[in-house]
């Protein structure tokens, strides 16, 4: 079947597809968290004593013994195979930013060769999956490769089903041997705890007495596409790259914002509804859904929740999206820039810090000039942008994001923090040893009586920041939308950790005496000299301005690192190791072993396009144009034989886009095959610069052949189908 009547095919089949039919929607209250072991159902299955301490495990951190990890398991164990599961397992998370996942039966045979079910204490706490094709960064060596994963009990287990069966997962830490992080969790809880840490001394200079712990919260914004599968699977690139390395842009795109909050198509719909009722059962709470900018672009954002579970959940649910979208007959994108010329998806990171004594540290109240524990974390926000603005930009490092950032669509490359003008302001004052008051909001008062007037919010929002103030936490608007969430998250609590430490140095001596008069004039002292060190990462105007990215590097020295080959080398820097040393999230050894991983990822993928890019051109575009030039030479032939005039400008076209696409094939199979880069950081460079050009230019010459070879001859579904066709 030749290309086009693939393409005319998967229309038809399209055409005649309905949305998938769901059985009528139950009440929240009857799905909410039931395939999840939450505190409520522990309650109810086990002793007083065992859940008193499985409760203050979870909420506080404390640790937990071994008999009561017996019961929970015995219990955890009877609740799964009560919900149908006959297999288990510890699901982790390695450093390549994916889920992970091994399963084991409960089954053992007794004596007499009888089946019968185990599920022990130590089952629960300790697996040990090897697991050692997963890259390491070279901390484990093949010959001492034993890797551990072990329970974190602060983050539910869960049932996942499909028809045949279902199995019990364990949400869980994956580390070697020898007892070195291997995955995104330890430092997470690691960095939660240093930053936990760090704050309490803060808070109690600040005369608080009573300080429960202090966990970092995140709510992520997801971005994503959906290709019918139809299409999908006559492109190569989308399924093996997630993303199309081919494709002129349909003559319509997104230039009309008609997407955007538009009606929501039935069949999407469907697809949404039954990811969210998968949600709820596994105790996600999904909270928005709507269209995003581009055609067939949407975004999904559960409410927020402790940064550890929301953390796990969020791999959850992007593992939701992509099986859901496949039986929908959808292919679920998400891939950082998916399609040239259209937004790319992001993945909007949520995060604030808070406890039940002292609440959301991050939210100013009314009158923020009076909130000082607000001022200090935010100070400390501010400080960590500015001192680690490389690290924030390191841990969003990859092939997929280097193409939306510094693009102008999405945030740009360069670390900045956008506070509002409400907060700017007092921030503004305290840069000159003032704190005297703040712009109010005020209400909104549309002079129309049916509509109820409302309070105005002090500040405005600016999208075109990559990490924004936004209310009551703080928005990372960088992080790509096939990313993990713990790396932004392990970053912004550490780097938060770190200038917490420092502000409580400083208020030390600053504070002079235990009145309230004191501690504000010491917090102002500190502040001011925090806003004079690091106030250049402050910018409240427009972050895609080509104005602004001259003022940031040349004015206020920030870094404007467009690519991950000039992102990722700052993890080695002395600067980055110290900080995570200090905190203890990541010991040297770890940190250079997420450097590597981070390296080879990003220049396997971008080799993986490059193969892709050739035999793609080679025995898919290549063939279309080269047969449709044959039929214009036939016709012109024929033409010139009956004396009509027939103008060969398209065959020239054709065949000069021919020659220029296969001659930047063979350049981009020579610049594949060099050898000996040096090292990582040369092959990088490499790759963002020479590979990339180079598959950019073999694909210049093929998107200019999709606009003159005959639609009927080409192989590839198009943009104008992918995107508008569902
Ligand atoms: P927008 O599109 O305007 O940025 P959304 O409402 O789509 O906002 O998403 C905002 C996200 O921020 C939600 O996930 C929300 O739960 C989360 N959020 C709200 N408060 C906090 C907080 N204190 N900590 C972390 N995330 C929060
Ligand atoms: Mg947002």
């Amino acid at each position: 079947m030749s290309g086009s009547e693939s393409r005319a095919q998967a229309v038809f089949q399209i055409t005649n597809a309905e949305p998938m039919s769901l059985k009528k929607p139950k009440s929240l209250d009857k799905i909410w968290a039931t395939d999840v072991f939450t505190l409520v159902k522990m309650e109810e299955a086990l002793s007083k004593k065992a859940f008193r301490a499985m409760k203050k495990t979870v909420e506080t951190g404390a640790a937990l013994d071994a008999s009561t990890a017996d019961v929970v398991a015995a219990a955890m164990k009877d609740w799964a195979i009560s919900k149908g599961a006959n297999y288990f397992s510890h699901i982790f998370y390695p450093m390549t930013g994916a889920s992970a996942e091994k399963h084991d039966g409960f089954i053992i045979s007794d004596a007499s060769g009888k089946a019968i079910t185990e599920f022990t204490g130590s089952l629960l706490i300790k697996g040990e999956p090897d697991g050692s094709s997963f890259p390491n960064g070279s901390i484990r060596v093949t010959n001492a490769a034993r890797g551990y994963t072990a329970w974190d009990p602060t983050s539910p287990a869960y049932i996942m089903h499909n028809d045949k069966g279902s199995t019990l997962c364990i949400p869980s830490i994956f580390i070697s041997w020898t007892g070195e992080a291997l995955d995104m969790k330890v430092p997470l809880l690691r960095s939660n705890s240093a930053m936990d840490k760090a704050a309490q001394k803060v808070l109690k200079l600040m005369g608080e007495k009573n300080v429960a712990t202090l966990n970092s919260s995140c709510g992520a914004e997801q971005e994503y596409f959906l290709v019918d599968s139809n299409f999908a699977n006559l492109r190569p690139d989308l399924v093996l790259a997630g993303r199309t390395l081919f494709g002129a842009a349909a003559a319509k795109g997104q230039e009309f914002d008609d997407h955007y909050f538009g009606a929501i198509q039935p069949r999407i719909l469907s697809f949404m509804q039954d990811t969210e009722e998968q949600l709820y059962k596994l105790g996600i709470p999904a909270k928005t859904r709507h269209n995003e900018v581009a055609p067939g672009q949407f975004e999904i954002a559960p409410y927020y929740e402790a940064a550890n579970v929301a953390a796990d959940h969020q791999q959850l649910l992007m593992t939701v999206f992509k099986n859901t979208a496949k039986k929908h007959g959808f292919i679920c994108l998400m891939h950082e820039k998916p399609f040239a010329g259209i937004n790319g998806s992001g993945k909007h990171v949520n995060w604030s810090v808070g406890n039940s004594t002292q609440g959301n540290l991050l939210d100013p109240g009314t009158t923020p000039h009076d909130n000082l524990n607000f001022l200090i974390f935010c100070g400390a926000v501010i400080r960590g942008v500015h001192k680690y603005g490389p690290l924030l930009r390191a841990v969003i490092a990859s092939a997929g994001n280097d193409h939306r950032l510094g693009a102008n669509e999405a945030p740009p490359a360069i670390l900045s923090v956008y506070l509002g003008s409400q907060i700017e302001g007092v921030f503004d004052q305290i840069a000159e040893g003032k704190l005297d008051g703040c712009d109010e909001g005020g209400i909104m008062d549309m002079g129309l009586s049916q509509i109820p007037p409302f309070a105005k919010d002090p500040g405005d929002r600016n999208r075109t920041s990559p990490f924004a103030f936004t209310g009551n936490r703080f928005e990372f608007r960088a992080v790509g939308s096939d990313q993990s969430v713990a790396g932004p998250l392990i970053a912004m609590n550490t780097m938060l950790a770190d200038s917490l430490n420092w502000i409580a140095e400083e208020l030390e001596t600053a504070i002079d005496g235990k009145s309230n008069a004191a501690i504000r004039e010491g917090v102002i002292k500190v502040l001011k000299k925090l806003m004079k060190e690091h106030g250049a990462a402050v910018f409240g105007g427009d972050g895609y301005s080509s104005e602004w990215h001259e003022m940031a590097v040349k004015e206020r020295g920030l870094k404007n690192l467009p690519t991950t080959a000039d992102a990722l080398p700052y993890l080695k820097d002395d600067s980055i190791k110290a900080l995570f040393e200090s905190t203890g999230v990541l010991s040297e050894t770890e940190l250079a072993s997420r450097f590597e991983v981070h390296a080879e990822k990003y220049i396997l993928s971008i080799e993986v396009e490059a193969k892709l890019v050739q035999s793609m051109a080679k025995t898919s575009i290549y063939p279309a144009a080269s047969r449709y030039l044959a039929d214009l030479a036939l016709t012109a032939a024929s033409a010139t034989e009956m004396g009509v005039d027939f103008d060969n400008a398209t065959a020239k076209n054709v065949a000069k886009n021919i020659s220029g696409m296969m001659k930047s094939v063979t350049k981009l199979e020579k610049a594949m095959a060099k050898e000996g880069h040096g090292s990582e950081e040369k092959h990088m460079q490499f790759c963002a610069n020479d590979v990339r050009g180079l598959m950019d230019e073999v694909r210049g010459f093929a998107d200019a052949l999709e606009g003159d070879v005959a639609d009927d001859m080409w192989p590839l579904p198009t943009y104008q189908e992918m995107l508008f066709i569902k």
